[in-house]
């Protein structure tokens, strides 16, 4: 079959998350098919090549087409791919876990329960908080406290901590009971006797549009969970495997969460693989004899899957054998500068970053303040244009994201500021 007609055969057969279908299906859109990933570039159905300026939707974190995953997930596909986790362990999966823990010093997250992406994650540490008070002494704590604008996934559970109302569709209400504040202020006013948990997405609220907490803000929610004996639980979903510029944002303000969610960049981008981490304390709050009830009910049938943990482990060999982390504050500096560069442009209102990842606010006027009407779609055409210059990545309304791999080059950081240049010049007529 020819590769152009698979453009055709999406407009008539499939239906894409979080896109609006009339546009896409429009007579004068092809849509672009990715065909083939080669480190941070990917290629077009038409031989065209991009960089992957958002690292395939924040997944990606060593570049696509890498020997050293590709090595292991072949070698794992020749023992087996995928067998149940439903009363039977895996070889990989253990190695993992042990691994996973020992990215944490001293071992405060020592369990390690998996599931197959971020929602999921989310849902298993909710239950896990919940379950755990109602079992445990504490029935009372049926309530969690999320933030304005978060986003924890598109699972019913998971988008009831989500604070963003257009990914809620006309059911606004759902899943838990959840307590909705803005900052530590707010927190520091609530009554906290049904307050089971916190979720929050550490240094930077990605989906909300890449925005940044003030710093210190993670220590002092700590702080005030570890007074209550409330869970702190961390959706590291986005945030973990480097992108911060540390392996993980908690690090940043030496604070241990009790429940960490990692998915995303857990397999290095390749394959759908979550973890839900957490203490031994919790863990034994789920202890006894089966009859008595204590136990989770919960899973879902690729639970650890074996390919997605071979993966993993390889992308943790990379972080290791490439010095991964030890490179990224150079780059993440770089990048910096760069992106700073922008500012003197008259449409970008104000550049958010945190380690390797940003947030570009384009604007009608600076000063005062006046944003684009929603209808323009200026974020979506500014990245669409970008493709011209060789950049893939997708907006968030009116701002801008640049998530590239860490494997980035600066060269190719130039590139891809200088092609959202281009665009939002083309564009806003600057
Ligand atoms: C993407 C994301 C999720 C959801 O992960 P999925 O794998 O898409 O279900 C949850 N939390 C954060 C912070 C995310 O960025």
């Amino acid at each position: 079959m020819n590769v152009l007609s698979f453009a055709d055969l999406d407009k008539v057969h499939v239906w894409h998350p979080f896109t609006p279908m009339s546009d896409w299906c429009a007579q004068e859109h092809e849509p672009l098919m990715l065909t083939e990933g080669q480190g941070c570039y990917l290629f077009d159905q038409h031989g065209r090549k991009y960089l992957d300026g958002n690292a395939s939707i924040w997944t990606n974190i060593h570049g696509h087409n890498h020997p050293r995953i590709n090595a292991a997930i072949r070698d794992q596909l020749d023992r087996v791919a995928h067998t149940s986790f439903l009363g039977f362990g895996s070889p990989p999966a253990s190695q993992l876990a042990q691994e996973l823990v020992n990215l944490f010093p001293g071992n405060p997250l020592n369990k390690v329960f998996y599931s197959d992406n971020g929602s999921t994650s989310i849902e298993a540490a909710l239950r896990m908080a919940l379950q755990y008070w109602k079992q445990n002494g504490r029935p009372e704590r049926d309530t969690i406290i999320a933030f304005d604008a978060a986003y924890h996934g598109d699972t019913l559970g998971a988008a009831s901590m989500g604070g963003i109302s257009l990914f809620k569709g006309s059911s606004n209400q759902f899943g838990y009971h959840v307590e909705r504040v803005s900052g530590m202020d707010a927190i520091s006013k609530i009554g906290h006797s049904r307050i089971a948990a916190v979720i929050i997405e550490p240094l930077m609220q990605g989906a909300a549009g890449m925005k940044t907490w003030p710093k210190g803000m993670l220590k002092e929610l700590e702080t005030w969970c570890r007074e209550r004996d409330i869970f702190l639980i961390l959706d590291e979903v986005m945030t973990g495997f480097g992108r911060t510029g540390t392996m993980f944002a908690c690090q940043q303000e030496d604070v241990i969460p009790d429940f960490i969610c990692l998915a995303k960049g857990l397999t290095g981008g390749y394959l759908p693989l979550a973890v839900t981490m957490t203490s031994q304390r919790v863990f034994d709050g789920f202890l006894g004899d089966a009859s008595e009830g204590r136990t989770l009910y919960y899973g879902h049938s690729y639970t650890g899957n074996q390919l997605g943990c071979a993966a993993a482990l390889a992308s943790l060999e990379v972080f290791r054998e490439e010095k991964v982390l030890e490179q990224l504050p150079a780059k993440v500096e770089y990048f910096g500068q760069q992106l700073q560069s922008l500012l003197e442009m008259k449409h970008v209102a104000e550049v958010r970053q945190c380690g390797m990842m940003a947030g570009i606010d384009i604007v009608l006027q600076k000063e005062p303040r006046i944003e684009y009407e929603a209808s323009e779609k200026m974020g979506v055409r500014i990245c669409c244009d970008a493709r011209r210059h060789e950049l893939l990545t997708r907006p968030i309304g009116n701002t801008l994201v640049l998530m590239p791999p860490l494997c980035v080059t600066m060269a190719q950081v130039d590139l891809m500021v200088a092609a959202l240049r281009s665009s939002i010049e083309l564009l806003c007529g600057e």
